[in-house]
């Protein structure tokens, strides 16, 4: 790998800055910004791109209805919240998730955090009003602090350097987690099991308790498992601020290509999905796999001309399309994009974000999605899916391993007074610990049906 700006500039990577980049923080002091993008182009790369193309091809096998995609992780990570319990709790979560849903559609699941780089945030407002007290609006860690003082919320540059960072040491240890022996089956399984022995979720002992009837026969049978004491497990984070992908971005050795080494997928968000923006000219340039997202407001035409953009070859796995429709709009809105995609004889596959599309504001104050929703359109997504003789692809869902109240409902009920117990989320409410397993055995059903 490179980091020749001569070669890269030659790839063409530099064409987004002619077009409009929307969603970037008015950076007070270029000479700082200049000085730590500097810093971020002679940098180590977090990922190599041989692992981006063994995930391309995962993709591509999920688009096929060959494997199932569990993408998950905070909706901002936040630079302090890095810790080992933390991104332990994360991963055992994810973990435990996939075991349940690989029962459930008989292939492997790949797994994908939104960790180790999902520190930039789009907002639908430059700034934030508290109590009469007018501020810029919190980025995320890699931009200003989510600390409501002026000082705070400027933003500064060397948060881009802290940003690769700390996304290094939550690589080191997601990759010591998958691979040192803490990954393994049995182990994850019988986590599982304590999960269901609560009598609370009774109604998920039926199904761990099939799991372990497999376990047993694969382990009677001679299954070898030596090979499933670790699990790959891929990095990805929102494409949001280009300075820094940009940064990161490095010619493989191999190929002569440019990929954009910050994670092992990218993608764009839905408000920075514009065809002529800054954020799709930058990515139809690097070979990651790469997502968009998809709301309500898009059109099948949309969907054709970014899958015609950003995937020209039509390469499988190369372009995933990431609906987020909110529960009462997918049964209407998916089948024409579906459809639509599908008719062009463009390759894409599709993944239900259940979140994005189903957040309101309680009435205690609380920015919350109900439980029940997020599963109505899981199982929308699936219908639509179903009815079209089209392949559900995966989930991509905002969670995390601890115990905090920040979506409602679930078996523990959490109520609008219940999200004043344990709400830290800094952006988007979160599944916690238990309601991702809920929702990883209630989607296994969907998918052995
Ligand atoms: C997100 O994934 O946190 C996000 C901002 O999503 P979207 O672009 O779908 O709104
Ligand atoms: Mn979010």
């Amino acid at each position: 790998m490179t980091t020749g700006d001569e070669a890269l500039a030659a790839a063409g990577v530099d064409a987004y800055l002619a077009c409009e980049s929307r969603q970037q923080p008015n950076w007070p002091d270029g000479e700082a910004l200049a000085s730590a993008v500097a810093k971020l182009k002679q940098v180590p790369p977090l990922v190599f791109a041989g692992e981006a193309d063994v995930l391309r091809g995962h993709l591509a096998a999920a688009g096929r209805g060959e494997a199932f995609v569990l993408q998950g992780g905070d909706c901002a990570e936040i630079f302090s919240e890095a810790t080992a319990d933390r991104i332990r709790n994360k991963i055992k979560t994810i973990l435990q998730m996939a075991v349940v849903l690989t029962y459930g559609a008989s292939t492997p699941i790949v797994k994908i955090g939104r960790m180790a780089g999902q520190y930039a945030k789009p907002r639908s407002s430059d700034l934030e009003t508290r109590d009469g007290v007018t501020l810029p609006a919190y980025r995320g860690d890699i931009v200003n602090s989510s600390a409501f003082t002026e000082e705070s919320r400027i933003p500064n540059p060397q948060r881009l350097v802290d940003a690769y960072h700390v996304s290094a040491s939550t690589l080191n240890l997601i990759r010591a987690f998958t691979t040192g022996g803490f990954a393994d089956l049995r182990r994850v399984h019988q986590w599982n099991r304590g999960f269901a022995a609560n009598p609370a979720y009774a109604a998920y002992d039926q199904v761990a308790g099939e799991i372990d009837r497999a376990v047993r026969f694969m382990s009677a049978a001679g299954g070898d498992f030596e090979a499933l004491k670790t699990v790959e497990f891929f990095s990805s984070h929102e494409a949001l601020l280009l300075d820094y992908e940009r940064a990161l971005t490095r010619i493989d050795s191999r190929s002569g290509l440019p990929y954009d080494c910050s994670g092992h997928f990218l993608w764009v968000g839905e408000r920075t999905r514009q065809m002529d923006g800054a954020h799709v000219a930058f990515m139809s340039k690097i070979h990651n796999p790469i997502g968009v997202k998809l709301g309500p407001a898009s059109t099948a035409a949309d969907a054709v001309a970014l899958a015609e953009r950003l995937n020209p070859n039509n390469i499988p796995g190369r372009l995933t399309f990431v609906a987020r429709m909110g529960a009462d709009k997918v049964r209407n809105v998916l089948p024409g994009l579906v459809e639509g995609v599908r008719d062009a004889g463009v390759f894409v596959t599709w993944l239900s974000d259940p979140m994005h599309g189903n957040t309101f504001t309680s009435e205690s104050g609380y920015k919350t999605r109900h439980f029940d929703t997020i599963l109505d359109e899981v199982k929308g997504f699936f219908d639509v899916h179903h009815d079209l003789g089209t392949v559900p692809g995966g989930i991509h869902v905002e969670l995390t391993g601890d115990d905090v109240t920040e979506v409602m409902g679930g078996t523990a009920e959490i109520d609008d007074e219940g999200l004043a117990k344990r709400y830290e989320t800094k952006v988007d409410p979160r599944l916690n610990h238990e309601q991702s397993l809920e929702l990883a055995f209630l989607v296994s059903e969907l998918l052995s049906q």
